[in-house]
């Protein structure tokens, strides 16, 4: 019996330690465990993740004590949290704790403290409970609490109430509440009864691509399966199908969809197939339903995980199946250590589990196109609309022009109005898309050229109208407008707004199409819990006929009566200074496209730019993705970009510049000459979001064709290296956001 113990613990330290496993633990002590260790001069929380006969250390502590029952991590989601650690060179302890979803893993979310307080028929009894009112005020407030809702935990219920469980223990006795160990179970769909759906007979390409599919998970070849179909080609239905065919061999399925496209629509479609056996897990579910669908994943009761990122690493038994929807996503990347890409992690997930791996997407990551061209993955085809729907019409609008004639920028072109008027006329449906929130990006004075900037960041601060506020979108902070230009030399009072947000859009339509209905949805509208249902629930029905938004209503969404899509400002995402903007602008305006005309209606898209004939601009016109590939993958070939080429970009930040580039400088020397030939270096220099927070940041770019040439290396210098104070390094392995 293994009598060592390597624990990580939770306090931030990159290392796993060894401890001794007393007599009396031995039988309870497995991988996964979550246990408490004498740390220091105190004590720490940590989770075994690994067990060993012996140890290089002679004087070992003991283990303290174990927390909870049951393992939380197997051994295989362990595994994958070293890989992700070693591959992304991050902290051991930062990947361990990334697997383990923050619900679960919190103090009093266990099982134990899973008390749950039901108000019996006596609490509605208004005699009772007035009787109670004047003797014992308190328990008949905590009442009063419960009564609000429908259920609480214990501890949740006497702390809204400000009394102790004792309290609650009262009314217990006194029958107007149960307390319960095995409560209803918080269902992140509010228990709403769900349409069964029945599996659709397959086109015949959805039917060779489920077949691909199948034959992937029955014999694990290929491991990688890139389901390549446009918009509205029946991919959910290939998935629905496919984890039919792994539950019907006893297995089980993850699904990866972008937090984004996480509606209410899209876990309808799964509920409505698999009704009870669909757990979902998101970072926006609340606290306690996180913990009952993670538990019920874990004790088996749901075989099938829905979610964004994190899911990932659900304990899904058997898992025969994960899905990766919308794979080229940039928001599968996780922008703090571990920096882990969700698919890729998938891959390898898929990879260890021997599990089957589904890349779906209508405009796949250059990454997985060219592993599918080079064999690597396989790949299925859906170049066809359900029912062979048309595609929409994509016109381009020249700004250029439309400026010039009008003599300043409009919002609206001409021909959008036009096409919106014709629209509202026809009571069909609207979505205008513009990847920016607030009213005008910026403050300027005409006078000097004075730009209101937030004193904390290197970028220009947005007005927002409803609150007379400048907002900066990078650190959040909030200022009045001022009312006259802050450039003491000048004084100017004519302030003028310069470019234009979601809330301007919304201001103009409602001058000029006054009886329009209009709901704008960007994450200012969209604050509170369930905002996005009642929206786009408002939509579905009618009740609004232009809905405004930023990239929160590009994807995913499915509303037949929508036949207009405009895009106000294509521009945006081509001028990031990313070697991928073209490629993020063709998939967003695709997928943007991709809203319009899901009905019967064939539909139109309106695309409002400054550079027209831009390649990424003109294939998405022509709905081109090969086309776009094909040039695209020879400019990566050229410059030896990804895929030619793994990226590790380090960013460097602190409070002094000198001090960031100066120790940027200092690093970049000693880590040279450990690098291996093959790696092109670029920086350090200051990151196109130069300031952020108040701090600071440098960026070095290392380049190799294998990422092990570079993170070796890396990783054996920064265990040595010693920072300057108040200077810290990020590495992000595989880097999707250069900014
Ligand atoms: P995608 O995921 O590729 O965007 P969906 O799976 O959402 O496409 O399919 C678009 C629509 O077509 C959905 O309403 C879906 O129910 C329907 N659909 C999919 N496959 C079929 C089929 N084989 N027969 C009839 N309708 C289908
Ligand atoms: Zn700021």
């Amino acid at each position: 019996m293994a009598r060592i113990a390597k624990v990580v613990v939770e306090i931030a330290v990159d290392k796993e330690f060894d401890y001794l496993i007393p007599e009396r633990l031995q039988a309870d002590i497995k991988v996964g465990s979550q246990v408490v260790v004498p740390f220091g001069r105190s004590e720490a929380r940590g989770y075994v993740v690994g067990l060993a006969d012996s140890s290089d250390r002679a004087d070992l502590k003991e283990i303290r004590d174990r927390v909870g029952k049951k393992a939380l991590v197997e051994q295989n989601i362990l595994d994958l949290a070293r890989w992700m650690a070693d591959y992304y060179v991050a902290p051991v302890e930062r990947a361990v704790r990334t697997v383990l979803p923050s619900a679960v893993r919190k103090k009093g979310a266990g099982y134990k403290e899973r008390l749950m307080v039901l108000p019996t028929e006596m609490a509605t009894d208004e005699m009772a409970v007035e009787k109670l009112r004047q003797k014992a005020a308190k328990q008949a407030a905590s009442l009063d609490v419960l009564l609000s809702g429908k259920q609480m935990f214990l501890h949740h219920l006497a702390k809204a109430a400000g009394t102790t469980a004792g309290t609650i223990r009262s009314l217990e006795q006194k029958g107007f509440v149960q307390i319960g160990r095995s409560p209803v179970r918080r269902d992140p769909l509010d228990n709403q009864s769900v349409l069964r759906t029945e599996p659709l007979e397959l086109m015949s390409q959805q039917a060779d691509a489920l077949k691909l599919i199948q034959t992937s998970i029955d014999t694990g070849q290929p491991p990688v399966v890139l389901l390549y179909g446009v918009t509205g080609s029946g991919k959910t239905e290939v998935y629905l199908q496919a984890i039919q065919h792994a539950l019907s061999k006893g297995k089980g399925a993850i699904v990866l969809v972008p937090e984004i496209s996480l509606t209410p629509q899209t876990l309808e479609r799964f509920r409505g197939r698999f009704g009870e056996g669909v757990a979902v897990l998101h970072s926006s579910l609340g606290e306690g339903e996180r913990h009952d669908e993670w538990h019920r994943v874990h004790e088996g009761k749901a075989q099938i995980v829905i979610g964004a990122r994190s899911a990932l690493f659900a304990p899904v038994k058997n898992l025969g199946l994960i899905v990766v929807d919308e794979e080229h996503e940039p928001s599968y990347k996780q922008e703090e250590a571990p920096r882990y890409n969700a698919r890729d992690v998938a891959v390898m997930r898929g990879h260890m589990d021997k599990c089957a791996v589904v890349l779906g997407s209508a405009t796949p990551s250059v990454e997985s196109f060219h592993n599918a061209g080079r064999g690597k993955y396989g790949i299925a085809r859906l170049p066809h609309r359900v029912d062979h729907r048309k595609m929409p019409v994509m016109h381009i609008v020249d700004m250029r022009i439309e400026a010039e004639r009008e003599g300043r920028v409009n919002v609206f072109s001409r021909d959008l109005v036009e096409a919106i008027r014709k629209r509202l006329e026809r009571s069909e449906q609207i979505i205008l898309f513009l990847n920016r929130r607030g009213y005008a990006t910026s403050l300027v004075c005409p006078k000097c050229g004075y730009v209101a900037q937030c004193d904390q960041c290197s970028v220009a601060m947005t007005y927002h109208r409803q609150t007379e506020e400048l907002v900066c979108h990078i650190c959040a902070a909030r200022r009045k407008v001022p009312s006259r230009c802050p450039n003491a030399e000048c004084r100017d009072p004519a302030f003028r707004f310069a470019g234009f947000g979601t809330q301007r859009v919304e201001a103009v339509i409602a001058k000029v199409f006054p009886h329009a209905k209009v709901q704008r949805m960007d994450s200012d509208t969209t604050t509170r819990k369930g905002s996005h249902r009642i929206i786009l629930g408002d939509f579905r029905t009618g009740k609004i006929d232009i809905l405004v938004g930023t990239q929160m209503i590009a994807k995913g969404l499915h509303f037949p009566n929508v036949t207009l899509v405009g895009v106000l400002f294509a521009d945006m995402s081509l001028h990031m200074p990313d070697f991928r903007a073209g490629e993020r602008t063709f998939q967003l305006l695709t997928q943007v496209a991709g809203r319009a005309g899901r009905g019967e209606v064939t539909g139109e898209v309106i695309v409002q730019t400054f550079t027209p004939f831009h390649p990424a601009v003109q294939a998405a016109r022509r709905l081109d993705y090969e086309g776009f590939y094909a040039q695209e993958i020879e400019f990566r070939r050229e410059l030896s970009y990804p895929p030619f080429s793994h990226l590790v970009c380090l960013t460097l930040k602190g409070m002094s510049e000198e001090r960031v580039s100066f120790s940027g400088e200092a690093f970049l020397k000693e880590l040279q000459p450990r690098l291996p030939k093959s790696v092109v270096v670029a920086g350090p220099a200051p990151a196109p979001l130069a300031r952020a927070k108040g701090e600071y940041r440098y960026q070095i770019i290392l380049r190799a064709p294998s990422t092990r040439s570079i993170s070796d290396p890396l990783r054996a210098l920064l265990r040595d290296f010693r920072w300057p104070e108040g200077v810290t390094c990020a590495v992000d392995v595989d880097a999707v956001s250069l900014m």
